[in-house]
């Protein structure tokens, strides 16, 4: 006989099983979830006042209960279609944290306008009839009641789609698209039941989509997921403001600092009173350490933000460890120190790896060593084993410093953590030195480990495969600077092209020591004019990144002009590996990291104006 009320009956059992499950978790407490919670509540009467009136309707369609019991079914259908749009409206919102006060404010007021709704529509709803009739054995609800249900429906449904439709790029963010697929499924049961009124599907088509609700939009657990996702999105964009701010500080901080070095490497090389002399010599000295604490925060930050890259290439490693002895000696000053070194005969002539950043490693661990060692000896060794073609570094640094305690030791490669043993903090230092090595070392497959004994000495230990180039030894090029001294440049012209006037002036003073006409420009604008005015150069130094046009566009530009011949070499602050590379493909002849290194400005000078 009533065969439609085993489905609801059915979608009743499924919805307290709903509600067990929902309620046994935890929930996070937003809007939307209340909005949930209360439409499972308001489908769960629903259910029962439509197994009620379906019930009462075939035992007895006369029962004075019967047309009452209807009427408070079809307010509890306008309540489900009134709740659901607010929450249609609520999610289709914009998703910002900063908005969040303003929507639970709209959704209050809204709130307040739907239930004054409410009450008026259930009230006419009590006012207006509504007929149960039977006809052949099928009974249904009619009249102008169901009717206005009906239109209520109807403006509900239209109301969702419009602003499902306005914010549909809100939706798409927030995959809520499943609501477009309740929709459909209201629109569908609404128009079934409108042509079959004896079917009675509606109550359990709200079931339905409570159900699926919670499977797709409002599973607490995806919920969870969600929020935990966006505040780690949120933590991560913290720690890459973070980021972005400590390297563009640090690139600020490089170009005074590259007038600081320069100015004072041109000052050194003058006839000055010898106390001024060395005066310059502690100014090149601190700027030097400064700008290695600049390049320390650059690298953390490079790192941190998944942006340093191993660059490799061929490498001469004993031309590496020339320049690490050079160094460590040169850092030991005054120390009467025993410096011991052993390397491996066996140590191939080429090999292939970032010998930048190798020679950063070890001479972290060597600068170390110096600094945290007052009396006694540095022993640096280089052994390898050799298997197919890779090479196995293994390098050491031991000294009889004053050690690290057993428990420092979990902390040594950990970002600015600085130990305090036997008073270092008055060494200078930022505690970022050995999270750097670490990391490089890892990036690059190897390993690094640490002996010490406080009081005593500590040993740093290398472990590094670098491929094996096959290929000898040929003795370099030249010194540069005995030939730059040899040659007259003065009938040569070069044109330096940069947006601050610091770096200019340096950049002039560097090149007048060679004896050539200089001329200086500030912008490339500057240069474009001057090229096309028919001035001639032999070199451009120019700046890359100026306001309004950077080098690399100005050059591009200059480029087009098939007369244009004259050799670019661009300067940058940004001195991150792989900018040559980046700027050769750009038009450039050659590269020059600022602060100008004086060996690489001669390197540059004899290339393209020593053949000339
Ligand atoms: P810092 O710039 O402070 O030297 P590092 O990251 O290079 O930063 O080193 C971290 C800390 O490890 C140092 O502050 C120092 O206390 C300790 N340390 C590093 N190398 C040695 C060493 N060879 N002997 C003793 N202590 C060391």
């Amino acid at each position: 006989m009533i065969c439609s009320i085993y489905f609801q009956i059915l979608s009743l059992v499924y919805m307290l099983l709903l509600m067990i499950v929902v309620f046994s978790k935890k929930r996070l407490k937003s809007i939307e979830n209340s909005l949930f919670v209360s439409l499972i509540f308001i489908n769960l009467t629903g259910l029962i006042l439509d197994i009620s009136s379906t019930y009462l309707a075939y035992v007895d369609i006369n029962n004075k209960f019967l047309n009452p019991l209807c009427k408070v079914y079809l307010v509890y259908l306008i309540c489900t279609c009134l709740v659901f749009t607010v929450y249609v409206i609520f999610v289709s919102m914009i998703n910002k944290d900063a908005l969040i006060e303003i929507k639970k404010r709209i959704v209050k007021n809204m709130l307040i306008v739907i239930t004054i709704i409410f009450v008026l529509l259930t009230v006419i709803i009590f006012l207006i009839p509504l007929y149960n009739i039977s006809e052949s054995g099928i009974i249904y609800t009619t009249g102008p009641g169901a009717n206005l249900t009906y239109a209520i429906v109807g403006v509900c449904t239209l109301i969702w789609i419009i602003s499902l439709l306005i914010n549909y790029k809100n939706i798409r963010d927030k995959k809520y698209l499943p609501i477009f697929v309740l929709i459909i499924c209201i629109i569908f049961a609404t128009i079934l039941q409108r042509i079959n009124p004896e079917l009675l599907i509606v109550t359990s088509m709200c079931c339905f989509i409570v159900y699926i609700m919670y499977f797709t939009i409002e599973n607490p657990d995806v919920k969870m997921l969600n929020e935990l996702n966006l505040a780690k999105d949120q933590a991560e964009k913290a720690n890459n403001s973070k980021t972005e701010f400590l390297s563009s500080m640090s690139h600020e901080i490089r170009t005074p600092l590259n007038a600081i070095v320069g100015l004072s490497q041109v000052l050194l090389e003058k006839d000055l009173p010898s106390d001024s002399k060395e005066d310059i010599e502690d100014i090149v000295m601190a700027s030097d350490t400064l700008l290695g604490i600049v390049n320390g925060i650059l690298d953390i930050s490079k790192i941190e933000a998944n942006k340093l890259e191993i660059l490799y290439t061929e490498y001469h490693p004993k031309k590496i460890i020339d320049e690490l002895i050079v160094l460590t000696k040169a850092r030991m000053g005054e120390k009467s120190l025993d410096f011991r070194t052993y390397f491996d005969s066996a140590i191939p002539d080429y090999l292939y790896g970032d010998s930048s950043r190798v020679k950063q490693i070890i001479l972290n661990i060597l600068t170390n060593s110096v600094k945290y060692t007052k009396e006694g000896f540095i022993d640096f060794r280089i052994s390898v084993i050799i298997k197919d073609n890779i090479c196995r570094l293994i390098i050491s640094v031991e000294d009889s410093g004053v050690g690290i305690k057993e428990e420092d030791i979990n902390k040594l490669f950990k970002k600015f953590e600085r130990l305090n043993e036997g008073g270092t903090t008055s060494i200078e230092g930022t505690g970022l030195g050995l999270a750097i090595t670490k990391k490089l070392v890892e990036m690059m497959g190897g390993k690094i480990f640490v002996q010490s004994i406080f009081g005593k000495g500590s040993k740093f230990t290398v472990v590094l495969d670098q491929k094996i180039v096959n290929k000898t030894f040929k003795k370099e090029e030249s010194d540069y600077t005995e030939v730059i001294q040899s040659v007259d440049f003065s009938d040569k012209k070069v044109l330096v092209v940069d947006d601050n006037t610091l770096n200019l002036k340096v950049a002039q003073r560097l090149l007048t020591t060679y004896g050539m006409q200089v001329d200086i420009i500030e912008s490339g604008f500057g240069l474009i004019e001057k090229i096309e005015a028919g001035e001639v150069y032999d070199l451009i130094l120019l700046d890359d990144m100026m306001p309004k046009l950077s080098g690399t566009e100005a050059l591009k530009k200059l480029r087009t002009s098939p007369n244009f011949k004259i050799p670019t070499i661009a300067m940058t602050a940004n001195a991150i590996e792989g900018m040559r590379e980046k700027y050769l493909s750009d038009g450039f002849d050659d590269y020059l990291a600022k602060p100008i290194d004086k060996k690489e400005l001669n390197r540059v000078i004899i290339k393209y104006l020593y053949s000339k």
